[in-house]
């Protein structure tokens, strides 16, 4: 078992439709690392604000449903799943109404702060020898210290293409303007459009998939000097 303490950091923010989580996943997967979605945890957030009834656009609201929030996510990449309570959400937090919601709940700073805690404690207990953690803010706020840390962007038609290819319920148009409204909404609260000093751009625009993941292997590699992929 590998120290808990040593497991390598690797932080992914960006945009919507970046395509952050399958590549992080699949990166992680080739790694032998954990992988935390951390988008994950506030769309279960707001799926319990929305189950309780709440009005996810009133701070207050937000606070009171988080105070029984019981939230558990899987950080294996091979099995990912996300529960509240005993629910198991991980299909219902993509619902549209979910991402719609979103944002509302991700701006009430104690929701951030409380999460943010939640994510180092469980980044700390991995017992892999790294995690890749992806969001909005671990670069800057959730893990600025981290070896590797990496902005993931792509430009914002091949991001719209995406994820309207993902979302089968709703015509493209729509798809795309529910993502760029909830990136300007998104960008009120953490700057994840541009890098930080040291953090390394990785545009995916002309990628595809294997590409987007090999290009993110690499920049582990060079920033760790490891050679640990499986
Ligand atoms: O990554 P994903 O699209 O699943 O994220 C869902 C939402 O969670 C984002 O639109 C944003 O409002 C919020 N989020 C955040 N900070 C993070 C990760 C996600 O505010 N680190």
């Amino acid at each position: 078992m590998t120290d808990p303490s040593t497991a390598v950091i690797v932080a992914i923010d960006g945009p919507a439709g970046s395509g952050k989580s399958s590549v992080a996943k699949q990166a992680a997967q080739r790694l032998g690392f954990d992988y935390l979605d951390t988008g994950a945890a506030y769309r279960a957030l707001a799926w319990h604000a929305l189950d309780q009834g709440a009005d996810t656009s009133d701070p207050a609201a937000v606070v009171g449903a988080s105070s029984d929030f019981d939230y558990a996510i899987s950080l294996d990449a091979e099995q990912h799943w996300v529960r509240v309570g005993e629910i198991d959400v991980t299909d219902a937090i993509r619902e549209p109404r979910v991402t719609d919601a979103v944002s509302g709940v991700a701006r009430v700073p104690e929701v951030r702060s409380s999460l943010t805690t939640l994510f180092r404690e469980l980044a700390a207990a991995s017992e892999r020898p790294g995690v890749i953690i992806e969001g909005r803010d671990i670069t800057t706020v959730v893990a600025p210290d981290a070896p590797v840390r990496i902005l993931l962007t792509a430009s914002p038609e091949v991001r719209a293409a995406r994820r309207s290819a993902e979302v089968t319920t709703q015509d493209a148009e729509t798809v795309a303007a529910a993502l760029h409204r909830r990136d300007a909404s998104d960008s009120t609260v953490v700057d994840f459009m541009t890098a930080a000093p040291g953090v390394v751009v990785v545009d995916s625009t002309t990628l595809d998939f294997e590409q987007t993941v090999d290009a993110i292997l690499e920049v582990v590699r060079t920033e760790t000097g490891a050679r640990n992929e499986r």
